[in-house]
């Protein structure tokens, strides 16, 4: 079978062309023409020798994500859907402000969780994306967008630290200096708040950012919502982050969707500021996103801007998310490929 070196670190790809007789500098030509000129024939790589070439042609390949289609909101927002070689389809988001220009990537077709509010859990669980199916979002994305990204968050379909590894190696391609060159700050990962993965996340040497979706201030209502609370309950959770704020020293956001009638009220913003008031964070606050046959509702304006009122004076740091690309279903949540 050919190697895929859009799979391999840096590191990886050194040791490739070392076992191919191919020279050490090689390896950083190839890596950089792939992820920085988004080549993905070797006859592209016109830097490299014919016998080199050969080599490559031979044992090696360099796949890429299919663009099947790409829906433009109003706002700009666009998402963009992919088909895997598999035949399998997932969907990223570009999402562009005067400031930043992100993309919103997915790291799993499918998702365990089950999250009763998300869009994404209903087509059940397929499989991991790897390494290289993360990474390409990006690149397809820039390439058809023809302008830098600035920022990337882990906040598409899946959840990221139920692939840790293939996510990790992701990061590291989109991080590096001869790669997409995307500094750590302007990543994010965000979870729904897998314990194990938050304790090894910790101990990366890496500068990223943290986001958890907590979405309710108390077990019995965060249940409700995300079934993964009975495994991970509030206090393994808040004991996990400790430990991460212990080691890193990195604030970090929390994601609160917020239902009608469900976690809006006063109450609800008091024990959140509880529950969060002893850890360095940010509360993100985004107004649910309306999605078929669901039992929950968006709060009205007003409710929203009563709780936030009620939250900013008491919690540290309170935003409020600012809906985009929801005409194309391209909204947190919202995601789900569709065959
Ligand atoms: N599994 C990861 C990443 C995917 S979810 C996680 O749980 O963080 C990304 C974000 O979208 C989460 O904060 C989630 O709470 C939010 N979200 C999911 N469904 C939503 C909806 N219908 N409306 C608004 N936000 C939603």
């Amino acid at each position: 079978m050919k190697t895929n070196l859009k799979n391999l670190t840096l590191e990886e790809l050194k040791q490739f062309c070392a076992g191919e007789g191919l020279q050490s500098y090689r390896s950083q030509q190839i890596f950089r023409w792939i992820w920085k000129k988004d080549k993905n024939r070797f006859l592209d790589i016109t830097t490299l020798s014919k016998k080199d070439r050969e080599v490559l042609e031979e044992k090696a390949e360099l796949p890429q994500l299919e663009i099947i289609k790409i829906l433009k909101s109003r706002d700009r927002t666009k998402k963009f859907l992919f088909r895997l070689t598999d035949g399998e389809t997932m969907e990223s988001v570009y999402i562009p402000t005067k400031k930043r220009k992100t993309v919103c990537v997915s790291t799993q077709v499918g998702c365990t969780l089950n999250c009763s509010f998300c869009m994404t859990g209903r087509t059940g669980y397929i499989r991991n994306l790897s390494s290289w199916e993360i990474v390409d979002q990006v690149r397809r994305v820039e390439s058809i967008i023809d302008e830098r990204i600035s920022n990337i968050v882990l906040m598409g379909m899946g959840e990221p630290l139920l692939n840790y590894e293939n996510v990790l190696k992701a990061i590291k391609i989109i991080n590096s200096e001869l790669g997409m060159n995307i500094g750590a700050r302007k990543i994010t990962i965000s979870t729904a708040g897998i314990v194990p993965g938050i304790l090894k996340l910790a101990k990366e040497p890496l500068q990223i950012k943290l986001a958890i979706s907590l979405n309710a201030a108390t077990d019995a209502k965060r249940e409700k919502l995300m079934p993964i609370n009975k495994k991970y309950n509030l206090r393994k959770l808040f004991d996990a982050l400790d430990d991460y704020y212990s080691i890193k020293r990195k604030r970090i956001t929390f994601e609160y969707v917020l239902i009608k009638g469900f976690n809006d009220s006063l109450i609800d913003a008091k024990n959140l500021a509880e529950i969060t008031e002893d850890i360095p964070c940010k509360i993100n606050i985004i107004p649910f996103n309306s999605i078929k046959n669901s039992k929950f509702k968006r709060p009205s304006p007003i409710i929203v801007k009563k709780f936030i009122d009620y939250l900013y004076p008491i919690a540290q740091a309170v935003t409020l998310r600012e809906s985009r690309g929801s005409d194309i279903e391209g909204a947190c949540g919202q995601l789900r490929a569709r065959r």
